[in-house]
């Protein structure tokens, strides 16, 4: 099914899940240095926002839920808030009143405002099991697809496609034949589709990373729990090759702004503007986070091939887009539903950084993608969170690689 390119980004993506299968190894290990460097370790966020939907009641008392955050004095003061006076905040008038919180008209997200909020180094917090769960879970999860999802919920969320756990595929190509042949959008139009595949592909991402990294009650240690990765996400294919959809989404738009990350300063002393580093010599760190960024850009431009000009066409293109956008920045503010700290911050990451995606591909031509016009094309948090959530992305990919093995063992021993 690879030759028919010419039915749309979700088919001609697909032809290219093989591809990133077989450049993950590399991908994954220059976007793990990466993410350790300083520019891409630090993240701002305002975690403390109320939930806007709900009395959200339930905080999860668990260690693993909390964070430590990083006391500003230890962030390079260019980067720090009050040094962010050369990130243009749109005019007022395009701004929507909300406390803390603010959004430009090409937005996918609600960004959260550069004053308030802390900062955390992300490498001391990782993604894993934290045993949030329960209600106050559930309602997040069916919020995001319930309201936000164009109605579409029902397909899997409520029903569950396919519970029974029957087997982890071998291949990636087992993977896709059965969802190609389970699959049945029941007309829905593509950017429904499309819309469903990066929520459920960023549950399934989160569920992934839980299994990998699950408290084994026994021994009171974290390990990969096979049988956790099986229920969640390997019995429901479709949800394994979301993760794929969501990689390559990204790496499409990772190369579409390659230029401009290429000129971006990433060296943590003063500079003139984000894109002038002329005249300071290049710190090792700038080197480190350039050279890691060149290979993974390197990358991105052979596998990122998703094709974002077959959506948003036709007669309604608009609505259509304005309303995959509202939807997007409403999962952006149900973050601040999430009744556990750490979930809370990785939630915010990830739709940070889906939504950075989403507002490359759909909301800029190569005119504003041109680094020296537009030097502020983006903020910092913005570039951080696009990367970070490649890096989530790519890991669980890596995983999935492990469980697979794992797999084969018990397999081996029946
Ligand atoms: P859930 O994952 O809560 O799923 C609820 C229902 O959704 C399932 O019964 C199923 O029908 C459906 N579903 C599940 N996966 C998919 C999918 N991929 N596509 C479509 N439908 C699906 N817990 C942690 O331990 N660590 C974390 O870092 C963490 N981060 C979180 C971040 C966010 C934003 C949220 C909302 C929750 C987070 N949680 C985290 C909680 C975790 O996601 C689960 O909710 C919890 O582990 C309970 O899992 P569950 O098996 O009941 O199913």
């Amino acid at each position: 099914f690879c030759q028919d390119t010419t039915t749309g980004p979700i088919e001609t993506t697909m032809c290219h899940y093989e591809t990133v299968e077989s450049v993950n190894e590399e991908l994954y290990s220059n976007l793990k240095e990466l993410v350790q460097t300083p520019f891409f370790k630090y993240f701002q966020v305002d975690l403390y926002r109320e939930c806007p939907f709900w009395h959200e009641n339930g905080f999860c008392m668990n260690r693993e839920c909390g964070i430590t955050t990083v006391d500003e004095s230890e962030i390079p003061e260019k980067w720090r808030a009050a040094s962010l006076s050369s990130i243009e905040l749109p005019p007022l008038d395009e701004r929507i009143q909300l406390p803390g919180c603010y959004y430009r008209d090409s937005d996918y997200c609600f960004l959260d405002d550069m004053t308030e909020g802390d900062y955390v180094d992300l490498t001391q917090v990782p993604e894993r099991y934290t045993g949030y769960s329960g209600p106050s879970a559930h309602r997040v999860w069916r919020s995001i697809y319930e309201e936000n999802c164009f109605g579409l919920s029902e397909l899997n969320l409520m029903t569950g496609r396919s519970s029974a756990p029957v087997s982890l595929p071998d291949t990636l190509t087992d993977v896709l034949r059965e969802d190609l042949n389970g699959e049945d959008d029941g007309g829905e139009c593509l950017e429904k589709r499309v819309y469903y595949k990066i929520i459920s592909g960023m549950h399934a991402s989160i569920s992934t990373h839980i299994c990998l990294e699950y408290l084994n009650q026994t021994t009171g240690e974290m390990g990969p729990n096979l049988q956790c990765f099986v229920t969640r996400v390997a019995s429901h294919p479709e949800r394994l090759q979301y993760i794929y959809f969501n990689t390559v989404l990204l790496l499409r738009a990772v190369a579409r702004i390659g230029p401009y990350l290429s000129a971006y300063d990433y060296c943590s002393t003063e500079t003139i503007s984000p894109l002038d580093h002329k005249h300071s010599p290049r710190s090792e760190d700038e080197i480190r986070t350039l050279n890691k960024l060149s290979n993974v850009l390197t990358i991105a431009e052979h596998v990122g091939k998703f094709d974002e000009r077959v959506l948003f066409r036709g007669e309604n293109a608009n609505i259509l887009k304005q309303e995959f956008k509202e939807h997007f920045r409403n999962v952006s503010r149900i973050m601040d539903c999430v009744g556990c700290d750490k979930c809370r911050l990785w939630g915010k990451v990830q739709t940070t950084g889906l939504a950075t995606a989403l507002k490359i591909l759909f909301e800029m031509d190569e005119n504003a993608l041109d680094p020296h016009k537009n030097t502020n094309l983006l903020q910092r948090s913005e570039v951080v969170a696009l990367i970070n959530t490649l890096h989530r992305f790519s890991e669980s990919l890596q995983a999935v690689e492990r469980f697979r093995e794992m797999w084969k063992e018990t397999d081996d021993q029946d």
